[in-house]
């Protein structure tokens, strides 16, 4: 069976497919026409990402770089990515730019195109002393656009994860017991976006990843689902939440 990243060109290594069909034997999940939906869509989180550089050393944009892409979406940031770069990028990055582009084959795994990191960081995030943020997204938002149109599908995906298993789509979110196949990996699991345990033990300013701002993974994600495989996927998510009896 092929195991992909969905939105991506990136396959499973042997070590994730094997944790993937692990976590797959163990629990239960519902299947409904081409999608598999797993109940850790419903975990609570909050993703208070303009408050993430307050409580976290690093960013999810910090020190890595987008999953690669495929052709259709490294088109259209094509034609948007020299305002961005001359917009909100830094001399530095602009020359970077202007000498060998935006984009390299993913440095570790499978080589296929994606964004290049940049001082160890994803070429467009942009950190300064008031805030950190991904100049892609601050683009399309400047100019009334959805940031879906323009971001790597992965990174507009967070906390969901969806694997490509032949023609069946698994749709599962980050958690500690996903970790070991999920696209995010081990480094998020214990960021305050994900991990409402830790959040309620932690010492911090309530409005910081306030406790009622917690709402299922997928919510998160509802346009991204919508727009990419419409309303019936919505409709099953729907009734899978109803049936779990969250
Ligand atoms: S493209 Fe934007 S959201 Fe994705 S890693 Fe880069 S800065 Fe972050």
């Amino acid at each position: 069976m092929s195991l992909f990243y969905y939105g991506t060109q990136d396959q499973l290594s042997k070590k994730e497919a094997f944790h993937l069909k692990k976590y797959y034997k163990k629990h239960s999940f519902i299947s409904s026409g081409r999608f598999i939906i797993d109940p850790a869509i419903f975990t609570n989180v909050n993703l208070d990402c303009k408050n993430c550089h307050r409580v976290h050393v690093m960013t999810c944009c910090e020190g890595g770089q987008p999953y690669s892409t495929d052709p259709e979406s490294e088109e259209k940031l094509r034609k948007a990515a020299p305002s961005i770069i001359k917009t909100y990028l830094d001399e530095k990055r602009q020359w970077e730019a202007d000498q060998s582009g935006y984009m390299e084959k993913f440095a570790v795994g499978p080589q296929h195109p994606t964004i290049k990191l940049c001082e160890g960081n994803c070429f467009f995030f942009v950190k300064d002393d008031d805030e950190s943020y991904c100049s892609i997204h601050r683009y399309a938002l400047d100019h009334q656009r959805s940031p879906l149109d323009l971001k790597p599908m992965s990174c507009s995906l967070f906390p969901l994860d969806i694997i490509q298993m032949d023609s069946t789509l698994f749709v599962t979110a980050i958690t500690p017991e996903t970790t070991a196949f999920s696209r995010w990996g081990y480094e998020y699991k214990d960021h305050l976006c994900v991990n409402r345990e830790i959040r309620e033990a932690e010492q911090i300013s309530p409005e910081l990843f306030s406790i009622d701002g917690y709402r299922p993974a997928w919510e998160w994600c509802r346009d991204l689902l919508q727009t990419t495989f419409g309303d019936e996927i919505i409709t099953i998510i729907m009734q899978s939440e109803t049936t779990n009896g969250t």
